[in-house]
């Protein structure tokens, strides 16, 4: 059979550029990651040929005997990575897991409570134009103007006000920790169910890093290509058992048709990875970097950081102060070679499509292999090209040390020629 070169030259040609680019800057997109060749591979496999409506041992398809193998490998892995009694695997994205949660645990007009978009949290929590807008009674709680950390006031008076079915924690760009047990405190006052969509954060938690929210939730989803660094994809967890048959006929038929077991393969191998020591210490090097890069920002004139630090794998970034908009500081990045994306911050008086902040993330990096030193490194040339009077003779300069940087990490050197 053919090669993608020969089948499709113009194909292999973007992906092969795409592999240079990923090599030659740095990656600093809060929400991805590279995946490990082993999780690669398995995505790339003929597990991608199979159709297997249903669940292992219950298929609606003929031989499905080595997928099941494979997706009750993802499952078991699942819920022993994160302590939980009940997974599925099958979502093929995290607004996919969303949906299928709030179809399963809602009606058409119900009323949910998330974090405002515009203040961290995600489409699937409540924006008027996702699925989650169109379809429920949207009340969104919001941070604190002082402190930049959810107002769980104001979240326990909205609840009481709106009475929602179901209240959601977890975001998109949020620095901090939430409080998942006094979330589920407020959630049981009122008889809502409680969500975690650890979506951003669950790399962090299977490492230890960071509390698990599946004790608290009635129901924690998530992706599995953030810092958790499998393939792009979605996952449902819960502590409880007796919700395994809402959940999983939600997903499908609920939402979906035939699972990707290729990409399930790839998410069992990535739960695999993420028990082993390795994963952990690249998490432990992942929040040290962030940490490294939200002190340096905060000892920058005009520059801040949205609550003061970061506990978790992105800092971000407060240029409400600055000349300089989110949409220059994205553009200025991109110059020296760092791939961000600009960012609304809390009460941003800026527009969305400008904005006054940049997300900036550090998982990637850490699975590229970036220690403390480099990310030394790394802070102080995101500070220096953020000065509102930076030359251009200066962003050259800067530009050479993140290209001596990437460098000295290559990328998947098993797939340059
Ligand atoms: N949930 C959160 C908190 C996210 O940040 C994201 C992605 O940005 C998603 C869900 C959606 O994931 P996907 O892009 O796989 O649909």
């Amino acid at each position: 059979d053919r090669s993608l070169a020969q089948a499709d030259p113009e194909v292999a040609a973007a992906v092969e550029r795409e592999l240079r680019r990923q090599h030659g800057t740095l990656e600093m997109i809060a929400s991805e990651n590279f995946a490990p060749l082993a999780v690669m591979e398995a995505q790339g496999s003929v597990l991608t040929n199979k159709y297997a409506e249903g669940y292992p041992g219950r298929r609606y398809y003929g031989g499905c005997e080595h997928v099941d193998v494979v997706e009750q490998l993802a499952i078991d892995r699942l819920k022993a990575l994160f302590g939980a009694e009940f997974a599925n695997v099958q979502p093929h994205s995290g607004a996919q897991a969303n949906a299928a949660v709030m179809a399963a645990l809602l009606e058409p007009g119900d009323t949910i409570l998330g974090l405002a978009l515009a203040h961290g949290g995600h489409l699937t929590h409540g924006m008027h134009l996702n699925f989650s807008g169109r379809l429920y009674d949207v009340a969104a709680y919001h941070v604190r103007a002082d402190d930049h950390r959810v107002d769980m006031a104001e979240v326990e008076a909205l609840a009481h006000e709106r009475r929602p079915k179901l209240i959601i924690a977890g975001w998109s760009a949020y620095p901090r920790r939430q409080d998942f047990a006094e979330f589920r405190r407020i959630a049981d006052e009122v008889g809502a169910w409680f969500m975690v969509d650890m979506a951003h954060f669950a790399g962090l938690v299977a490492a230890g890093l960071h509390p698990s929210p599946v004790p608290h939730a009635h129901v924690v989803t998530s992706t599995t290509h953030k810092t958790l660094g499998g393939p792009r994809g979605g996952v449902i967890l819960s502590a409880d058992k007796a919700l395994a048959k809402k959940f999983n006929s939600s997903v499908f038929p609920g939402q979906q048709g035939g699972p990707l077991e290729h990409v399930i393969a790839a998410k069992a191998v990535a739960f695999k990875l993420a028990g082993e020591p390795e994963f952990r210490e690249r998490q432990e090097r992942t929040l040290e970097g962030a940490r490294l890069l939200a002190d340096r920002l905060l000892a920058e004139r005009g520059v801040g950081v949205v609550s003061g630090g970061t506990d978790v794998h992105l800092v971000l970034v407060d240029l409400r102060d600055s000349e300089l908009d989110g949409k220059q500081a994205e553009d200025r990045l991109h110059r020296v070679g760092i791939t961000v994306n600009r960012n609304a911050v809390p009460f941003d008086p800026r527009p969305p499509m400008v904005s006054s902040g940049v997300r900036i993330g550090t998982a990637a990096l850490a699975a590229r292999g970036f220690d403390a030193d480099d990310f030394v490194v790394v802070a102080d040339v995101i500070a220096r090209a953020l000065r509102p009077q930076v030359t251009d003779t200066e962003l050259d300069a800067l530009a050479e040390r993140v290209a001596a940087l990437a460098a000295r990490h290559p990328l998947y050197p098993e797939l340059q020629a």
